[in-house]
Protein backbone atom coordinates (compact mmCIF):
# COMPACT_ATOMS: atom_id res chain seq x y z
CA UNK A 1 0.00 0.00 0.00
CA UNK A 2 2.77 2.46 0.97
CA UNK A 3 4.53 2.25 -2.39
CA UNK A 4 1.35 2.62 -4.41
CA UNK A 5 0.25 5.58 -2.39
CA UNK A 6 3.58 7.34 -2.89
CA UNK A 7 3.42 6.59 -6.58
CA UNK A 8 -0.05 8.07 -7.00
CA UNK A 9 0.89 11.06 -4.99
CA UNK A 10 4.20 11.90 -6.62
CA UNK A 11 3.78 11.00 -10.22
CA UNK A 12 1.81 12.42 -13.09
CA UNK A 13 -0.09 9.89 -15.16
CA UNK A 14 2.30 7.34 -16.63
CA UNK A 15 1.91 8.40 -20.24
CA UNK A 16 2.11 12.10 -19.56
CA UNK A 17 5.29 11.59 -17.60
CA UNK A 18 7.04 9.59 -20.29
CA UNK A 19 5.83 11.73 -23.14
CA UNK A 20 6.87 14.96 -21.59
CA UNK A 21 10.20 16.75 -21.71
CA UNK A 22 12.93 16.14 -19.22
CA UNK A 23 12.04 19.18 -17.14
CA UNK A 24 8.40 18.18 -16.77
CA UNK A 25 9.34 15.74 -14.06
CA UNK A 26 10.18 17.48 -10.82
CA UNK A 27 13.42 16.73 -8.96
CA UNK A 28 11.32 14.91 -6.36
CA UNK A 29 9.72 12.72 -9.02
CA UNK A 30 13.10 11.99 -10.59
CA UNK A 31 14.53 11.12 -7.18
CA UNK A 32 11.61 8.79 -6.54
CA UNK A 33 11.99 7.06 -9.90
CA UNK A 34 15.75 6.71 -9.42
CA UNK A 35 15.25 5.15 -6.03
CA UNK A 36 12.68 2.76 -7.41
CA UNK A 37 14.89 1.90 -10.40
CA UNK A 38 17.86 1.23 -8.14
CA UNK A 39 15.68 -1.20 -6.19
CA UNK A 40 14.02 -2.98 -9.14
CA UNK A 41 16.50 -3.01 -12.03
CA UNK A 42 19.52 -4.81 -10.52
CA UNK A 43 17.30 -7.81 -9.68
CA UNK A 44 15.90 -7.98 -13.21
CA UNK A 45 19.36 -7.52 -14.74
CA UNK A 46 20.72 -10.30 -12.54
CA UNK A 47 17.87 -12.62 -13.55
CA UNK A 48 18.40 -12.10 -17.27
CA UNK A 49 22.20 -12.02 -17.15
CA UNK A 50 22.13 -15.49 -15.55
CA UNK A 51 19.68 -16.69 -18.19
CA UNK A 52 21.74 -15.25 -21.05
CA UNK A 53 25.13 -16.22 -19.64
CA UNK A 54 26.57 -12.70 -19.75
CA UNK A 55 28.12 -10.54 -17.03
CA UNK A 56 27.59 -6.78 -17.06
CA UNK A 57 30.40 -4.91 -15.29
CA UNK A 58 28.05 -2.38 -13.68
CA UNK A 59 24.59 -0.82 -13.62
CA UNK A 60 24.03 2.91 -13.63
CA UNK A 61 20.71 4.74 -13.29
CA UNK A 62 20.32 8.14 -14.95
CA UNK A 63 17.47 10.59 -15.57
CA UNK A 64 17.99 10.56 -19.35
CA UNK A 65 14.87 11.49 -21.30
CA UNK A 66 15.88 10.37 -24.79
CA UNK A 67 17.57 7.09 -24.06
CA UNK A 68 16.06 4.19 -22.16
CA UNK A 69 19.29 2.34 -21.75
CA UNK A 70 22.78 1.79 -23.06
CA UNK A 71 25.68 -0.62 -22.89
CA UNK A 72 29.23 0.78 -22.75
CA UNK A 73 32.19 -0.75 -24.59
CA UNK A 74 33.23 -2.07 -21.15
CA UNK A 75 29.82 -3.77 -20.79
CA UNK A 76 28.55 -1.46 -18.09
CA UNK A 77 24.79 -0.96 -18.44
CA UNK A 78 22.98 2.32 -18.02
CA UNK A 79 19.22 2.77 -17.62
CA UNK A 80 17.02 5.83 -17.42
CA UNK A 81 14.95 5.90 -14.23
CA UNK A 82 12.05 6.70 -16.60
CA UNK A 83 11.80 3.02 -17.49
CA UNK A 84 9.94 2.74 -14.17
CA UNK A 85 7.02 4.45 -15.95
CA UNK A 86 6.81 1.64 -18.52
CA UNK A 87 5.01 -1.70 -18.25
CA UNK A 88 7.13 -4.42 -16.60
CA UNK A 89 7.35 -6.56 -19.73
CA UNK A 90 8.70 -3.57 -21.63
CA UNK A 91 11.30 -2.91 -18.93
CA UNK A 92 12.46 -6.52 -19.27
CA UNK A 93 12.78 -6.08 -23.03
CA UNK A 94 15.04 -3.05 -22.50
CA UNK A 95 17.15 -5.03 -20.04
CA UNK A 96 17.51 -7.98 -22.43
CA UNK A 97 18.32 -5.55 -25.24
CA UNK A 98 21.22 -4.02 -23.29
CA UNK A 99 22.47 -7.40 -22.08
CA UNK A 100 22.45 -8.66 -25.67
CA UNK A 101 24.85 -5.80 -26.53
CA UNK A 102 27.45 -7.49 -24.33
CA UNK A 103 27.70 -10.14 -27.06
CA UNK A 104 26.72 -8.08 -30.11
CA UNK A 105 27.66 -4.37 -30.14
CA UNK A 106 25.33 -3.33 -32.96
CA UNK A 107 21.74 -3.73 -34.15
CA UNK A 108 22.41 -6.36 -36.80
CA UNK A 109 20.20 -9.37 -37.54
CA UNK A 110 22.54 -11.35 -35.25
CA UNK A 111 21.74 -8.92 -32.47
CA UNK A 112 17.98 -9.34 -32.77
CA UNK A 113 18.41 -13.08 -33.04
CA UNK A 114 20.20 -12.97 -29.70
CA UNK A 115 17.45 -10.82 -28.14
CA UNK A 116 14.60 -12.93 -29.51
CA UNK A 117 16.27 -16.13 -28.36
CA UNK A 118 15.38 -14.98 -24.84
CA UNK A 119 12.30 -12.87 -25.57
CA UNK A 120 10.50 -14.26 -28.63
CA UNK A 121 7.81 -11.60 -28.14
CA UNK A 122 10.37 -8.77 -28.03
CA UNK A 123 8.66 -6.72 -30.76
CA UNK A 124 5.33 -6.79 -28.89
CA UNK A 125 7.03 -5.86 -25.64
CA UNK A 126 8.68 -2.76 -27.08
CA UNK A 127 5.52 -1.59 -28.86
CA UNK A 128 4.66 0.85 -26.03
CA UNK A 129 7.95 2.68 -26.67
CA UNK A 130 6.79 3.81 -30.09
CA UNK A 131 4.17 6.16 -28.73
CA UNK A 132 6.67 7.74 -26.36
CA UNK A 133 8.60 9.49 -29.12
CA UNK A 134 8.27 13.09 -28.10
CA UNK A 135 10.51 15.91 -27.01
CA UNK A 136 14.11 15.42 -28.05
CA UNK A 137 13.41 11.92 -29.17
CA UNK A 138 10.80 13.07 -31.68
CA UNK A 139 13.47 14.51 -33.94
CA UNK A 140 15.28 11.19 -34.15
CA UNK A 141 13.97 8.06 -35.88
CA UNK A 142 13.55 6.29 -32.57
CA UNK A 143 14.52 6.54 -28.96
CA UNK A 144 17.97 5.02 -28.80
CA UNK A 145 18.65 2.19 -26.47
ZN1 LIG B 1 20.80 -1.14 -28.73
Amino acid sequence: MGQEHVREYLLPRREEAVQSHNNDLSPVQIAYLKQKAAFVLPKRVYHYSKLMGVSPTGIKITAAATRWGSCSPQNSLCFSCRVMLLPEETVDSIIVHELAHIRVKNHSADFYQEVEAYLPDYQDRIAPLRKFRTGHAASTPSISY
